[in-house]
Parts: structure tokens; sequence; C-alpha cells
């Protein structure tokens, strides 16, 4: 496994071991209590959380087997989505107390997201494919409003938008530009897709892969020669990939 994807994995394991802990403090302070209904109360909702957190140390072990064999543990799938989506707020947390810089971690999440979702192999989503795209991948001058219809993109070659605007129409796939959280929702609620290629900068994919749950989501990061936000670029054949990926037969 690379180092990228230990800093990501590491955090994860920080943050259950934190959570753990502060449950077994918890539980023994409110033992404690003198009166026998807060006590009866306090171990009511210490057994609730300890169900929770069993469950998210169900899906941490699933998260590390898929890793480590590159296969997919199908039955454990919903207990890894739920620990990413629990733990993933306290892994940001300990990056700030370690003195992590956000984007590695985000880096190392995006890897493992990736890796996970090829152990998955799903069924080829050929058909049902959504391409989505920030919008600073449109250069700066260009006019054309891409976003609210990406066929208004003259493919004039002075952008990557053109590029893979013919790399999804080689491959069948519709392509959305969207400027934020708000209408990347809105292409995949109207799409409907059963798989997602995301292009962006590590924090949007983040968040974009997060918010997509169940989703599987490929993230690929964008190239930001002129700085964020700014005539970024990405890598076509890492793009096509990602395309190729999810047509395949696997059935
Ligand atoms: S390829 Fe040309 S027309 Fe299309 S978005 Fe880029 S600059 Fe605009």
């Amino acid at each position: 496994m690379g180092v990228r994807k230990r800093l990501f994995l590491g955090l994860l394991s920080a943050a259950l071991l934190i959570l753990a802990g502060s449950l077994v403090y918890v539980w023994l302070t409110l033992f404690k209590q003198g009166s026998s209904v807060l006590r009866f109360l306090s171990g009511l909702a210490v057994l609730a959380v300890l169900v929770v957190l069993s469950v998210v140390g169900i899906g941490f072990v699933g998260i590390v087997i898929s890793l480590l064999s590159e296969r997919n543990i199908r039955l454990l799938e919903k207990p890894m989505n739920f620990t990413v989506a629990v733990l993933y707020p306290v892994v940001i947390r300990l990056g700030k107390m370690f003195r992590i810089a956000q984007d590695r971690i985000q880096r190392s999440f995006v890897e493992v997201n990736n890796q996970l979702v090829r152990a998955r192999k799903t069924r080829s989503a050929e058909g049902r494919l959504l391409l989505l795209l920030p919008h600073c991948l449109q250069g700066s001058e260009c006019t054309r409003r891409v976003t609210a219809n990406p066929d208004n993109c003259l493919r004039c070659g002075r952008c990557s938008v053109g590029d893979l605007l013919n790399l999804g129409d080689r491959h069948g796939v519709p392509l959305r530009i969207a400027t934020g959280g708000t209408l990347a929702r809105q292409a995949v609620r109207e799409t409907g897709p059963l798989a997602i290629i995301a292009v962006a900068c590590e924090r949007d994919l983040t968040s974009g892969i997060l918010d997509a749950i169940p989703l599987p989501v490929l993230g690929v990061t964008n190239e930001r020669p002129f700085g964020p936000c700014h005539n970024t670029t990405v890598n076509l054949e890492a793009v096509e990939k990602a395309i190729l990926f999810f047509k395949e037969r696997r059935d």
C-alpha cells in the first residue's frame, strides 16, 4: 500500500481509537454517578454509541482488508461507507491537531476511495456513467456558457473541455460542468448514473465523493499550472482509464 494511502488509513485508525477511548472514559465516569436512574439512562446512551462504534469498527476492518487484498467484501460495503462518513470529520480534526496539510489528507482519501472503488469491481455501468467536471477547466477568456450546456463549447482546443467532450462522445458518456456542490448534485439527480468519474481539486473531490455515497466515484485530480481555480487542466488518459474501468463487463 502506498505511503499516501497510509496517511488516511493511519488517521482513520487514530480517529477510531480516540472515539473508542472516549466512550470508555464516559462510561467509567457515568458509572460513578450516585443515582441509579441516571446510571441506567447513561448506560443506555453508552450502549447506543457502542452499537454505532461497533459498525464503524466493522467497516474499518472491511476497508483495511479491501485495501490490502484489493478485493471487495460485498457484505461490508455499507459499514465501510458508514465508517468513512462518520470518521472523516474526526480525521480532518486530527490532521489539524498534527498540523498535516488538509490537501495531503484529501489526496490520500481520494486514493483510498479510488482503490476501494476499483476493488469493488461493480457490474458494468456502460450507458449509465456521468463525467463531472469543474468550471475551472474552462479557459478563463472563453465566454461560452458551458455550465448551462456543455454543447455550447466550440471544441476550439484552447482548454481541456473540448477534448473531454470528444472523449465523452467516443465512449457515450454524458458530461456536466458544475460550479459547485449544488450543481453537481443536480447533475447527478438529473442523469441518474450508476457510477461517476469526477475531475476536481482534492477538496472538491473529497466532498463530492462523500456526498455521492453509496454511488461509486472515481476521482481524477485536476492539474493547476496557474494556481487553484484558474485555467486548470486534466490528464485525459487518467479520465479515459476511469471510464474504461466502469465500462468493463465483469458479469
Ligand atoms: S474548448 Fe474552447 S469553446 Fe470550449 S470551453 Fe474551452 S475555450 Fe471555450
